[in-house]
Order: C-alpha cells, then sequence, then structure tokens
C-alpha cells in the first residue's frame, strides 16, 4: 500500500466513502502524523495489554496501537465510519471494532484507554472514567478550556466541581498541548492531552460520589460567595452549628467556595451526609 500523508489519507478516505464529518458526533480526525507518533509514544504500549480507543473514527491511531501487538477495542458510534474502519484495520487480527455509545458501553479487563475525546460528551466521559475505574491509565485528548477545568488547583479562575470529584478519585495531568491545526475539520480551540491514573484507595468512595455530586454542585453555584453563608442556606442548618464544623477541619467561616481544598470539600461533605 501507498503511504500517504495523514492529512491526504483521512480526505481521501471521506471523499472514497462518501462521508462528510458530522459536527453533532464532534467529529473531528488527528491529520498530523507527528503529533499521532508522538501520542502514541506516550500511550507505551506493551503487547501483552488491551487498550480501549474511544470514538475511533477512521482508525488513523487505531492502526498505531495495533501495530505494537496490544489488544485493541475500537469503540465508534457512527455505522458510516464503523465500515470504514474496518477496512482500515482489516489486516490486524488484534483488533476488535465495536459499534456503540460510550455512554451505555461497559468495558471490562482493559488496561489503558485512550480517546480524541467527542468533545460534546467531555463532561459525561470524565465522570464515567472517575465513577468506573478498571483500567490503570486514561490518555484523552480534551479542548483545552476543558482539561483546564480537570486540573486546575483551588482559588484557580477553572477550579470547580469536576476538579474537586477527579481529584478525589484520580491523579490528573497534562502531558502535553495539541494544536488545533492537528486535526480535520479544524475546531475552534487548541486541545491537552490529560493522563489520569485512577487512585488505588481513592478518597471519595464509590458510593459516595452521587450525592457527593449533589453536594458540589450547590456549593459551586455560588462560588464565590463564603463557605458559611452557602453551606447554611444549602442545608437550612444553624449558622453556628455550621461554624462549629468548619472549625473542626480548620476552615476559616470566610473562605470563599472556590478556595476550599478538595479534602476540605470532603470532609465538610462527610460530616452534613454521613
Ligand atoms: N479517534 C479519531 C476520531 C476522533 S473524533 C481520531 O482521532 O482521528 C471523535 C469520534 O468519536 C468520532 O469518530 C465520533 O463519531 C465518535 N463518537 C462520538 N460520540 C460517541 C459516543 N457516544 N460513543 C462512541 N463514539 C462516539
Amino acid at each position: 500500500m501507498k503511504v500517504l500523508k495523514l492529512k491526504r489519507w483521512t480526505k481521501a478516505l471521506l471523499n472514497e466513502y462518501g462521508i462528510r464529518p458530522k459536527k453533532r458526533l464532534s467529529q473531528t480526525f488527528i491529520v498530523d502524523d507527528r503529533i499521532l507518533e508522538s501520542i502514541n509514544r506516550l500511550l507505551k504500549m506493551e503487547s501483552n495489554e488491551t487498550i480501549l480507543e474511544i470514538g475511533a473514527g477512521l482508525g488513523a491511531l487505531t492502526r498505531k496501537l495495533a501495530e505494537s501487538g496490544a489488544y485493541v477495542l475500537a469503540l465508534e458510534i457512527d455505522d458510516n465510519l464503523v465500515k470504514v474502519l474496518k477496512k482500515v484495520i482489516d489486516k490486524y487480527a488484534n483488533v476488535e471494532v465495536i459499534k456503540g455509545d460510550i455512554l451505555i458501553f461497559d468495558w471490562r479487563n482493559v488496561d489503558k484507554i485512550v480517546s480524541n475525546i467527542p468533545y460534546h460528551i467531555s463532561s459525561q466521559i470524565i465522570i464515567k472514567l472517575i465513577k468506573n475505574m478498571n483500567y490503570r491509565t486514561a490518555f484523552l485528548l480534551l479542548q483545552r478550556e476543558f482539561a483546564l477545568r480537570v486540573v486546575a488547583k483551588p482559588g484557580n479562575r477553572d477550579y470547580g466541581r469536576l476538579t474537586v470529584i477527579v481529584s478525589l478519585r484520580a491523579n490528573a495531568r497534562v502531558l502535553g498541548f495539541i494544536p488545533r491545526r492537528a486535526f480535520y475539520p479544524k475546531p475552534r480551540v487548541d486541545s491537552l492531552l490529560v493522563e489520569i491514573n485512577p487512585l488505588k484507595t481513592p478518597f471519595l468512595k464509590d458510593e459516595e460520589i452521587h450525592a457527593f455530586e449533589n453536594f458540589t454542585r450547590k456549593l459551586f453555584s455560588e462560588r464565590r460567595k463564603n463557605i458559611l453563608k452557602v453551606l447554611s442556606k444549602v442545608t437550612g442548618m444553624d449558622k453556628n452549628d455550621v461554624k462549629r464544623i468548619l472549625q473542626k477541619h480548620s476552615i476559616p467561616p470566610d473562605k470563599r467556595v472556590y478556595m476550599l481544598t478538595p479534602m476540605e470539600f470532603l470532609a465538610v461533605f462527610r460530616e452534613l451526609y454521613i
């Protein structure tokens, strides 16, 4: 087979199959060979590992993963792309193409997860990855603004509910910057590659997640107000009782919501809900 540059290869495939990328499925394909190479290197695939690729698209990354000898589960929701994907990975026996929706798909026995995330469901995917932590590492290409919300520090503009929940369950860090020109069709914003490593013993327990999500949603809806005021309002408790709880955990009552650390949110949550 003639080796084409990734951008030409992508356009040729789309043309051949008469496919127009769908905005509503966030279809934007990686078309920069060098960036694809560096992402592939960062994944450090071993031949005895299994990897789930969420939204495999036309299979640019899928092929690279297959070459490592690892077992690849390539999940894709779009029928048209599934057809092309099957052709593209035709010669690899170690790739399984699955037509499905990540929001209702339950994986088992995977070592790693990778995705150039369909950005319209970024939050839902992250939350799902944080609830079902049966994998070792997830590598996610996220829109820059969204990625910053995942890895922000307390007191930062981007710090919020998502940051708090993720950091009580996993370590998340940015591995690299991916400019928008690396994708076709070109998105309006740049991306960051983020690595997520689930904690062996998460601070926030499985059975607490749901209530904690609601709790932090209420608090962050008034992120700039002081914690004493917001907590009394949200719980309907007497201010003096709230003050005592805050004192017990050395949290100044006039600290603003968005300045609290994830562990402080958890401590207060446990006082009130357990
Ligand atoms: N991995 C490819 C394509 C990324 S674009 C590449 O990097 O080139 C995002 C892909 O996710 C698209 O192929 C889109 O069809 C798919 N997708 C969108 N929503 C999905 C869902 N709910 N479940 C699985 N795949 C989905």
